[in-house]
């Protein structure tokens, strides 16, 4: 968290503020960004904004600053600096981007190209999904979080496509059956675009905002993640919460075999 809906939720509501428009300066609020300073050539028009997986890259002439928010990131548009732990400002002249980080575990860098071995965006063709499904024994719930293999996807939003799916999390991807992964095909995208039409999900922690201070509103449509011994939406059996990969993972005993 953020995952992709979250990040893609933050990159549309920044691009109108930015593309076309000259960043003229940063400002450091953390010692860890210090190098961004000399690193960044400024003045310098942004181009473009886009998310890939996880990742806001900011596209300038010759570089591309590469924003991860990991954990409790969050980057937010405003013509001041907001209240909280503002660790980066990107100033343009109508405004700055802030990269507000309580947990201090997001990065920002500046390459010359964006390369971090990421797997295929899971809103393109999936085409590739069955047989790669195939090639591994993995979990399926650890195989849709592992950035290499499909990008963008984390704990919640594969709890979510697995219930959407009706496939229970610990499965290992090859014994899946062409009628389970043309499910799982659709699911993917499915849960993905609602989740961003709904600008994400702020858990009850209260972390998540979209770039305007938003609250993400498909934490209520939640099917199954962090609902623990709740009736299941579709059959009324409880939620199940076990732990696969070291994370928590929920799901209903019956709607997932
Ligand atoms: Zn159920």
């Amino acid at each position: 968290m953020p995952e992709l809906p979250e990040v893609e939720t933050m990159v549309r509501g920044l691009r109108p503020h930015v593309v076309g428009k000259t960043l003229i300066a940063t400002e450091v609020g953390d010692p860890k960004f210090a190098a961004l300073r000399s690193a960044l050539v400024l003045p310098a028009m942004v181009r473009s904004i886009e998310r890939r997986g996880k990742y806001v890259l900011v596209h300038l002439r010759d570089q591309v600053l590469v924003l991860h928010p990991r954990m409790s990131g969050r980057l937010l548009w405003g013509r001041r600096k907001p209240a909280g732990r503002v660790r980066l400002s990107l100033w343009l002249a109508a405004g700055g981007v802030h990269f507000v980080d309580p947990r201090r575990l997001g990065t920002a860098e500046v390459v010359a190209q964006f390369d971090d071995g990421l797997g295929p965006e899971p809103l393109g063709d999936l085409d590739w999904l069955p047989e790669d499904l195939k090639k591994s024994r993995m979990p399926i719930k650890l195989w849709l979080m592992d950035q290499r293999k499909i990008a963008g996807i984390g704990n919640i939003y594969a709890a979510e496509i697995l219930f959407r799916a009706g496939i229970a999390p610990q499965r290992p991807t090859d014994s899946l059956l062409p009628k389970e992964t043309a499910l799982l095909k659709r699911a993917i995208p499915a849960v993905l675009e609602e989740a961003i039409a709904c600008c994400g999900t702020t858990l009850a922690d209260g972390q998540y905002r979209g770039p305007q201070g938003e609250v993400g509103a498909f934490a209520c449509e939640l099917s199954v993640y962090g609902r623990a011994g709740e009736p299941c939406r579709r059959c009324g059996s409880p939620i199940e919460r076990s732990v696969l990969g070291g994370r928590g993972t929920y799901a209903c005993p019956q709607c997932q075999r």
